[in-house]
Order: C-alpha cells, then structure tokens, then sequence
C-alpha cells in the first residue's frame, strides 16, 4: 500500500469493489486521496477464503456475470489471472439423482414462463410485486421463489418488476479459480488505504468535510460513500447535518440475504465435477448445490431470503445439518459420515455488510438514482446498490465507483 496523504482531497470510505474502483480512478488522475476501510481486509463482500493449497471458496461474489462486457475480465488480464471460462452448472442440466430428467424439463418450462411474464410486464405502471406473476398451484412455484432467494436474496413478494426489468445479464458467466475476493483485493496494492478505521460520521457544516472514526477524523473537501445501503439506512454512519432522503433511499434499498455453505467430502473420487444438485424441492425454503467446483472435493451449498435469515441465527451448524440432511435425502444415508462443514458465511450478522445484495421494495426502483446523486456536489455515493442495470454484482459496483470519481468536480490533480 501507498503511504497515506496528511491532506487528502477526497476520501473514499469502504474498500469494496466501488471504492476500490473511485480510489484508483482518482489516485490515476493525480487527486490525493484516502481510502478507510473498516475491516482487516479489502474486497467487502467479494470474499475468498483459502482452504488449502490451490483451494479457494468464495463466500462472496463468485461469479463475473454479464462476462462478455465486464469490467474485470480486463482487470484479470492486467493482473495475470486467468479466468475459467466454461459454462455455469446453473445453465446446464442439473443431477438427475432425485430430479428426473423429465421434471427438470417442466420446470424449466415453468420457470420460463413465468418469466416471460415479467418481461412483458416490466414496464407497466404502477410498479407490482413478482409474485403476482406465478401461476396459482403450479407445483413449481416454490422452486421459482427459491430461485429469486438465490438471485435477488428475497422472495418474489418483495420482488419489483421494474427493477428486475432493468437488470442487464448476458448470460455469459466467467470465474477465477483463486476466487473472484482474491481479484477484487488485488485492486488496493498500490493504494493508500487505512484499514481497521470505522468510519462512524461525516460532518458537512463546514467548508472542509470531517469523517471521524475509530481512528481519528480525518478531513478533505469531497468524499464518496461505498458503504453498503443497510448502513446507511441504520445510520451506522451518520451525517451531520443529517441527510433524511439518503436514509430513506437506503431504506427502500435493502441488502436481501444469500449465503454460503461449502462441505467438504472425504473421498470426491465418484462425485460429478461442476453439477447441480437439488435436494427438496417442493418449497421455498430449500438450498441448491455445487458439486465440485473446479474439481475441487467440496460442495457449494447456496441458501438465500427469509430461509438463509433462520439459518444464519444457528450458525455453521444450522446450515449443515440442513444441507447434510437434505443431501441425504437424495443420494443415501451413507453421505452424511462423508461431509463435513469447513467454510460458512453469515453476511446478515456481518457489521460491515448486514446482508448481501441490494433489491428495490416495490415501486422504488428509481431510489437507485436518489441514493446515486451527490449531495453538494462533495458528497458522492458509489456501490452496488446505487447502479441502475448492474445492481447485485462485482462489475456495477465497480462502475459506479469509477462514475463517482470522474463526477468529482473542482477537484484538480495535486500540484
Ligand atoms: C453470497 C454472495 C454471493 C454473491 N455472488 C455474486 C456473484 O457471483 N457475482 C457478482 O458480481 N456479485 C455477487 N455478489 C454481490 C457482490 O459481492 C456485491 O454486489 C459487491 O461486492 C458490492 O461491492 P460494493 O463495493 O458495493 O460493497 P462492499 O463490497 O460491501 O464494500 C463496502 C465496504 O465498506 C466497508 N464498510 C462498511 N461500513 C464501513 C464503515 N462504517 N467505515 C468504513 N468502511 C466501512 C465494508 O467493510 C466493505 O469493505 C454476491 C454477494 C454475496 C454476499
């Protein structure tokens, strides 16, 4: 890391991919800026826990979604690391161990259906809940619920239609095989960052901005916000004066909640590399599963919504002992002696996080641009949650940060 200016000009708070992004974009422009991150780490909720040897999870961000036009699939490029290209197990049919083939083939009938439906209905007005899209009684609707649990951390009942009309995905998907939070940290190398500083305010009465934190206040003219919108919304940082349509906007921006089990098995030789798999999939409440990614001896378990909530409240052990069971369920009691929980996230209970991605409440999608607008053109907001079309991902947090910082305007380069 860089040493730290005594007087920067900007200062970013929250080393994810969006300040991460603005630090770079100001620091190549010559501005002199600070970055403060409240963790030991850097990435936010792009997160890679080393295993073992050539064994990385991801608890956070796994995937470079949209990869055809993403942002860091150029950044992999400049920093040598190569991305795995093959096609995700979600795009492909899943084990056909307790999903037939010929289930699989209705559900995804159902599942296109049903969002065929939004599609058709995402511009209408006013804004509806997704829910009301499904189709009464088809056995597959607590399936497709799951599957918004996964994708936008709730429940079609929270889900807006006009948000998820905006959304952009082409379909294609990379991954780094030493985790998409190893890539993202990278990112701060050569950056002044100050971690381990709790940003707990940002005083604007005067002509310089304060930040305090645990560490001290610091001072600059303009600062950038990438902190996630719960913190925003629980005042965790406070402004002074306060900023009540910021609040609101964060408010109306909550994270959803997904999270993540990887179970290791004891002896991966006869297991299927990169499938899915399902255990129960009658209802919302179920999880979906990874079978060795790249190739490695562990199982991605992933839970999302009000189900990953309960879960969280009983930690590894709440997870696994669903996860096990359900596993069980499928491919025989003999499994449960041969999986054992060695990674979990828990981002509801993280601090620093307090969930996992952004979904507008219905008829709030444009709070996404309320939350983005700086205010006196000194205080900037960046993060996932305020991009219109990339909400949710790696690459639009990371492209609002750099929007963030080429919108510092009066802030010329350092002599
Ligand atoms: C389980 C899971 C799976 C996901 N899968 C994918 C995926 O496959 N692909 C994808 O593109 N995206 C995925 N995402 C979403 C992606 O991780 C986020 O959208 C993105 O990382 C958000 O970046 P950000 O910079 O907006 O916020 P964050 O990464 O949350 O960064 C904010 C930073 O602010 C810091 N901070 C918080 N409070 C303070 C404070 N008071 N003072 C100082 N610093 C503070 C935090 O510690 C953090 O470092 C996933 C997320 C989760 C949780």
């Amino acid at each position: 890391m860089q040493s730290i200016p005594s007087d920067p000009q900007v200062i970013v708070i929250g080393a994810g991919a969006a300040g991460l992004a603005a630090t770079r974009e100001l620091a190549a422009r010559g501005v002199r800026v600070l970055l403060l991150e409240a963790r030991d780490r850097l990435g936010g909720r792009a997160h890679t826990q080393v295993l073992a040897p050539d064994m990385a999870v991801d608890l956070g961000a796994g995937w470079l979604h949209s990869a055809d036009e993403n942002p860091f699939v150029g950044i992999a490029r400049d920093f040598g690391v190569d991305l795995d290209r093959s096609r995700a197990p979600w795009q492909k049919d899943a084990d056909p161990r307790g999903f037939p083939v010929s289930d699989q083939r209705d559900y995804r009938h159902s599942w296109a259906q049903f969002y065929a439906k939004l599609e058709a209905a995402e511009e209408s007005i006013p804004d509806r809940s997704a829910a009301e899209f499904l189709d009464p009684g088809n056995r597959w609707n607590g399936m497709i619920d799951a599957g918004s649990t996964f994708i936008n951390g709730v429940e079609l009942d929270q889900l807006s239609v006009t948000d998820y009309g905006r959304y952009v995905d082409t379909g294609v998907n990379f991954r780094a095989r030493g985790g998409f939070g190893t890539l993202v940290s990278m990112l701060g190398r050569d950056l002044p960052i100050v971690t381990n500083c709790v940003v707990a305010k940002i005083d604007h009465t005067g002509p310089r901005l304060k930040v305090v934190t645990n560490r001290g206040d610091f001072s600059a003219r303009a600062v950038i916000v990438c902190v996630p919108t719960n913190l925003i919304a629980q005042e965790a940082i406070r402004f002074d004066p306060p900023l009540p349509d910021k609040v609101e906007a964060a408010h109306d921006l909550p994270l959803g909640l997904a999270d993540k089990l990887f179970l290791k098995i004891e002896d991966a030789s006869d297991w299927p590399e990169e499938a899915r798999l399902y255990g129960r999939k009658d209802r919302t409440q179920m999880a979906s599963y990874h079978l060795r990614p790249f190739g490695n001896p562990v199982i991605e378990c992933y839970f999302g919504g009000a189900f990953a909530r309960e879960l969280e409240k009983g930690g590894m052990a709440a997870f696994a002992n669903f996860a096990i069971d359900d596993l069980a369920g499928v491919l025989g009691s003999d499994v449960k002696g041969k999986l054992k929980a060695v990674a979990c996230s828990g981002w509801a209970n993280d601090p620093f996080a307090r969930g996992s991605y952004s979904f507008a409440r219905v008829g709030k999608s444009d709070q996404r641009a309320v939350l983005a607008a700086p205010v006196d053109e000194r205080i900037f907001f960046a993060g996932e949650a305020v991009s219109k079309h990339d909400f949710s991902t790696v690459h639009g947090a990371w492209r609002t940060g750099v929007v963030a910082a080429r919108n510092i305007a009066g802030i010329s380069p350092s002599p």
